[in-house]
C-alpha cells in the first residue's frame, strides 16, 4: 500500500441474513483471519448486534446497525433509534443505503437527519448514494449523486464515511468497472473539495460498493479515489470477505 494511500475501511453488509449461530460462527472464523490492511466494520441485522458486538469485544473489528430513526425515542413501532444502537454495542450506522431508499421510500432530507441523528450519540454514519440503471442510461448519474451528497451534508454531520453504491450493481453480480467507479469517486471527491475543503475531502475515505468479490476487489481497489468497500453477499462467508479486504493491502 502506498504510504500516502487512505488507510482501507471495508464494511460487511449482512442485510436480513443468518440466525445468532451463523454470526457466532462467522465471528470466530473471521477474527481466525489475523492481522488485516484496512478498518472493518460489520453491519449485522439488529437482532444480532449484541451477539456480533459481543463476539467483537476486544478486537479492532466495528459493529453498526444498517439503519436508525431520526429521534431517540417515541412510537415509532419497527425503528431502532440512536441510542439503542450504541445500548447494543455499534459505533458505526449506514444512512441512506439503496434499500432503504428504494424499499422504505427514504427520501434525501430523511437521510441527512438520520446521520445528524448517529452523530448526536458518537455514531459515524456511514452515508451511501448512487444512481439506479434508469439514471444512468438518462446520463443523469452525476447530477443524482451531487443531489444526494449535497442534500446530506447541507446543515449535516460534520463526521462521516461515504459509499458510492450504483444501485444497478448491488446484489446483481453485475460491478461497476474499476474505471466506471473511480469516475464515480472522483467526481464525489471533487464536490466534497467545493463543500469541505481540499484537505477534508483529501481525508476522506468513499468506499465502493456493488457486487464486489475477492476476483474483482484487487483491479477496484487500484484506483486512486476507491479507499475500500461496502460489501453485501461476498460479506457473509468469512474467506470471500478476508480475501476482499486483504485486497486493500496490495498495490495492484
Ligand atoms: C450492499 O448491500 O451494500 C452491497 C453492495 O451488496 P452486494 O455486495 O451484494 O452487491
Amino acid at each position: 500500500m502506498s504510504p500516502n494511500r487512505r488507510r482501507p475501511l471495508v464494511g460487511g453488509n449482512w442485510k436480513m441474513h443468518f440466525l445468532r449461530e451463523d454470526a457466532t460462527n462467522f465471528c470466530g472464523a473471521f477474527l481466525a483471519g489475523g492481522a488485516l490492511p484496512a478498518d472493518v466494520v460489520l453491519f449485522p441485522s439488529f437482532p444480532l448486534l449484541p451477539t456480533v458486538a459481543e463476539a467483537l469485544e476486544g478486537t479492532d473489528v466495528g459493529c453498526g446497525g444498517q439503519d436508525l430513526h431520526p429521534e431517540d425515542k417515541g412510537a415509532h413501532t419497527g425503528d431502532v433509534s440512536g441510542p439503542q444502537l450504541v445500548d447494543a454495542g455499534c459505533s458505526w450506522v449506514l444512512c441512506g443505503h439503496s434499500e432503504r431508499r428504494h424499499d422504505h421510500g427514504e427520501s434525501d432530507e430523511l437521510v441527512r437527519q438520520k446521520a445528524v441523528a448517529a452523530l448526536r450519540y458518537g455514531l459515524t454514519p456511514l452515508i451511501c448514494v448512487g444512481e439506479t440503471q434508469a439514471e444512468r442510461q438518462a446520463e443523469r448519474t452525476f447530477e443524482v449523486l451531487e443531489r444526494q451528497l449535497r442534500a446530506a451534508l447541507s446543515e449535516g454531520p460534520a463526521t462521516f464515511t461515504l459509499a458510492y453504491e450504483p444501485v444497478w450493481a448491488i446484489g446483481t453480480g453485475e460491478t461497476a468497472t474499476p474505471e466506471i467507479a473511480q469516475e464515480a469517486h472522483r467526481f464525489l471527491r471533487d464536490r466534497l473539495t467545493e463543500m469541505l475543503g481540499e484537505a477534508a475531502a483529501q481525508a476522506k475515505r468513499i468506499l465502493y460498493g456493488g457486487s464486489v468479490n475477492p476476483q474483482n476487489a484487487d483491479e477496484l481497489i487500484s484506483k486512486p479515489d476507491l479507499d475500500g468497500f461496502l460489501v453485501g453477499g461476498a460479506s457473509l462467508d468469512p474467506e470471500k470477505f478476508l480475501a476482499i479486504i486483504r485486497s486493500c493491502g496490495s498495490d495492484s
